[in-house]
């Protein structure tokens, strides 16, 4: 049972008015590192059409993808480019020289290149030297940059990087010409706490002109807290997924970050709400992902109440029970009837038929619904509408 949206305005953010004029920027990254998620795998087309959705909704940037991984990718990213008007269309890059040519050949305006600054990295994967790693950084920004491109540059582990080296090598790539610098929390292991004290550093301590944005990933469920938090204390821009797709436990998700930002903090992104379950349907199917119903914002149980307790209060004053009007996120409001129901849902269903709730009619029905319910029946909205009808002899 749906109850028809009832607009009531946002009264509630706990933003203390401190935050209303900043605007948050969003790199939406569903078709990189989302589709980096184990098993997934998009066909251009489908890339596409995410893309377009994407720039419907407003993100700042679309990742298209990391050309250089195949032909398919290529393709994908260079029709991304072509197709998607006013949005920033960015493609990713390690610093090398066939990376970066591959994101130029698929004439993409913008490059997200990368490499790894952490101890760990540098020793086992990279085997590279500290002063290799910052000498290839400060050359893949200049090359990038001679071309022409938007570059925004990735410190590859940065939230287990030692801090010293982190600020040399963000210091050396914004000499070198990055328009924005990325700190990665590419094994999801900072807190809010530590996210916020490191976005603090560096943003006090690498100078010049930048825009500072960070990608967290959800190994510890922190994701979304962790990107907030780092707003919070002077990022810019977070990297984004739909639904929180990604490598391993996923990204932040964009619906629950720029929701956070917009309906709690009051910073101002340019997401157009109205569209984001749109979105994630799109991304869900595309994804062969079913949506969990407790997702936040985009779950079909976001708004659904059944308690006997909640009903009442929103059936009264939606905000009782609601944080935010479901219609603001594109989503509608169910009241689901069920064992925790109470006599006020079942004479909200009878008179939605067109019924006069009488108070026996209700008790009956009422006690009908929970003994099957403990019978582990659901009763759906045909069972109840059929249920209903029989009570008033159809
Ligand atoms: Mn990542």
């Amino acid at each position: 049972m749906c109850i028809a949206p009832t607009q009531y305005s946002l009264s509630y953010t706990n933003n203390h008015g401190k935050a209303k004029d900043r605007v948050v920027r969003l790199l939406d990254t569903t078709l990189r590192d989302g589709e980096q998620m184990p098993g997934i795998s998009l066909t251009p087309q489908q890339k596409l059409e995410i893309a377009l959705a994407l720039a419907e909704l407003g993100v700042d940037s679309i990742e298209a993808g990391f050309p250089i991984t195949s032909r398919g990718e290529f393709e994908a990213v260079k029709t991304i480019a072509r197709e998607v008007r006013g949005t920033e269309v960015i493609a990713l890059a390690r610093a090398e020289k066939a990376d970066i040519d591959k994101v130029i050949e698929a004439e993409v305006p913008a490059v997200h290149t990368f490499i790894a600054t952490s101890d760990l990295h540098m020793k086992y994967k990279l085997r590279m030297s500290p002063g290799q790693v910052i000498e290839k950084a400060v050359w893949a920004v200049e090359y990038a940059k001679s071309h022409g491109l938007v570059v925004e540059f990735s410190a590859e582990d940065a939230t287990r990087s030692n801090l010293r080296f982190l600020i040399k090598v963000f210091q050396a790539v914004v000499e070198a010409g990055a328009d924005r610098i990325d700190i990665p929390d590419t094994v999801g292991v900072a807190y809010p706490s530590y996210m916020s004290s490191l976005v603090s550093y560096v943003r006090s301590s690498v100078k010049g002109s930048y825009i500072l944005s960070v990608h967290c990933h959800n190994d510890f469920g922190m994701a979304v807290a962790n990107s907030v938090t780092a707003i919070e204390s002077g990022a810019d821009q977070a990297h984004v997924t739909v639904l929180g797709v990604g490598e391993r436990a996923g990204n932040a998700a964009l619906e629950e970050v720029a929701s956070a930002l917009a309906f709690l903090y009051g910073y101002k992104v340019k997401i157009d709400f109205s569209k984001i379950n749109k979105v994630a349907k799109l991304v869900a199917q595309h994804f062969g992902l079913q949506i969990p119903p407790n997702k936040a914002i985009v779950g079909a149980n976001a708004f659904s109440h059944e308690s006997g307790i909640h009903v009442h209060g929103v059936l009264n004053h939606p905000l009782t029970y609601e944080p935010i009007d479901p219609s603001i996120v594109g989503a509608e409001r169910r009241i689901v009837v069920g064992k925790h129901s109470g006599k006020h849902a079942i004479m909200y269903v009878i008179k939605q038929l067109g019924y006069e709730p009488r108070e026996d009619v209700v008790m009956r029905l009422l006690n009908k619904v929970k003994d099957l319910a403990d019978r582990g029946i659901r009763v759906n909205q045909n069972l109840l509408i059929k249920l209903v009808k029989e009570e008033y002899g159809e």
